[in-house]
């Protein structure tokens, strides 16, 4: 039997926000779907331990996470359809969500497409990836047990993924543009004190190069435009993320960087439309805020559709 196109509540995306939005609408009796295109439970899929989400002292990985959250939500009545969200027309009482499986229709969406990692653009990013090009130490760490590898980006991710490398490779080469890391205090030390890490300092990476993998990373000075070769096996990029709002294509007030302006109720002035995690602009991108964020979305919206 396939799915119902017409919903009361749409809601996309399946990490924290979208899983936590779908478990209070469907305990609140909406009919709801939720939209996913990848795995339940978003960026924290990426997690290999998460120790800050309450009610888990001993902490959890991100993967069970998302799957708890799932199991519950579901078992409640919530819908979930695995596709990609392409577009969105609105038309109050009857918006349109358009993906890769059909449209379907709903008096309310909320929108809660996270946000994924940013790109380094430059040639054999794609060419190498999966081959030694990746953005999660959790996932792809293990693969470069013994070799060397780079860590790209100075802030709080790339110094835990070198940090989580180093458990793995013979040398970890921390390569950032200035010569400040962004990273708190607490974790600078740490990689400081990792003798496995190192700092390549006011450098980018203008090509990754390799014969069927990676073999080497080509870096440009940013002080002075000089090459600097390094061999490495493997390169992971963390220079931060972006939101996932292409798709949205001006449907909804963005902020410059693309994220979703919203009110403290998750509302982003469009009739219906509500928006909730990582996608929110200045968004603190905390599994437990999205959390919040999806509840919030989900009370509200329940809220417009009775008054509807
Ligand atoms: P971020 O804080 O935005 O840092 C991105 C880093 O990449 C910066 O050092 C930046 O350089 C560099 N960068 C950006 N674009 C670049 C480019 N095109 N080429 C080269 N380098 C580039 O992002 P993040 O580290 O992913 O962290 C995101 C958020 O998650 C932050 O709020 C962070 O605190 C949080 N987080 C927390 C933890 C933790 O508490 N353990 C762990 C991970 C993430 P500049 O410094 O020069 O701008």
């Amino acid at each position: 039997m396939g799915k119902s196109r017409d919903y009361q509540v749409i809601i996309i995306g399946g990490g924290p926000a979208g899983l936590t939005a779908g478990l209070y609408c469907a305990r609140a009796g909406l009919g709801a779907l939720l939209i996913e295109k990848g795995a339940m439970g978003g960026q924290i899929t990426y997690a290999e331990r998460v120790e800050n989400y309450p009610g888990f002292p001993m902490g959890i990985s991100g993967i069970e996470l998302g799957q708890l959250i799932h199991q519950q939500a579901t078992s409640y009545g919530l819908q979930t359809l695995l596709a990609e969200t392409t577009g969105l027309k609105l038309q109050r009482g009857r918006n349109v969500v358009k993906t890769t499986e059909g449209e379907f229709i709903a008096g309310v969406v909320i929108i809660a497409s996270g946000s994924q990692f940013r790109k380094l653009k430059v040639p054999g990013e794609e060419e190498f990836l999966g081959k030694g090009v990746s953005y999660c130490a959790t996932c792809d760490g293990p693969f470069f047990r013994d070799k060397a590898v780079a860590v790209i980006g100075g802030g709080n991710s790339a110094l835990t993924e070198a940090l989580y490398l180093s458990k793995f490779a013979s040398s970890v080469k921390v390569v950032h543009r200035r010569n400040q890391l962004r990273a708190g205090d607490a974790l600078q030390k740490r990689a400081r004190m990792e003798p496995k890490i190192d700092f390549v300092w006011d450098a980018v990476v203008a090509q990754i190069e390799g014969d069927r993998t990676v073999n080497q990373l080509r870096l440009t000075s940013t002080k002075d435009g000089t090459i600097l070769m390094l061999p490495v096996a493997g390169v992971f990029a963390a220079i931060g993320l972006e939101p996932n709002t292409d798709y949205l294509g001006g449907t909804v007030p963005l902020d410059k960087g693309g994220y979703i302006i919203t009110d403290e109720l998750m509302e982003t002035g469009v009739p219906g439309i509500f928006a909730a995690g990582d996608v929110r602009h200045n968004s603190v991108r905390q599994a437990i805020v999205a959390a919040g964020d999806g509840a919030t979305a989900a009370v509200v919206a329940e809220r417009f559709l009775s008054s509807y």
